[in-house]
């Protein structure tokens, strides 16, 4: 497996952690959900962190894009964005599967 597989594996499992939430954390919608990276993907560091994700609509999804809302002040984001990270394969591996129990466990939450 090639680390940008691991790359996409790592970023689907990241997504289905924040999709599990179930609701829009703007405006409490439980339809058209996607996830929502705070920090955005190109930040390494904050990449796959849950932490980093918000559960949104596709309309606050689009508010939040056109910079109209936000979810962290600007000194947060800058803070976040010093944090810097090259993920080696073998990390990627472990965050991998330190994902799927994530996702994992809170299937098992929900049932
Ligand atoms: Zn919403």
């Amino acid at each position: 497996m090639t680390r940008r597989d691991l790359l996409k594996l790592c970023d689907a499992l990241w997504s289905k952690i924040i999709l599990s939430r179930g609701r829009c954390q703007i405006c409490y919608s439980r339809r058209n959900l996607e996830p929502h990276h705070i920090i955005s993907k190109r930040y390494a560091a904050t990449r796959f962190d849950p932490e980093n994700g918000a559960c949104v609509c596709n309309h606050d999804h689009g508010r939040l894009t056109r910079h109209e809302i936000y979810l962290i002040t600007l000194k947060e984001e800058q803070e976040l964005k010093r944090k810097t990270k090259k993920w080696t394969v073998p990390e990627l591996l472990e965050l991998r599967q330190h994902l799927k129990d994530s996702f994992a466990e809170l299937q098992g939450k929900i049932k």
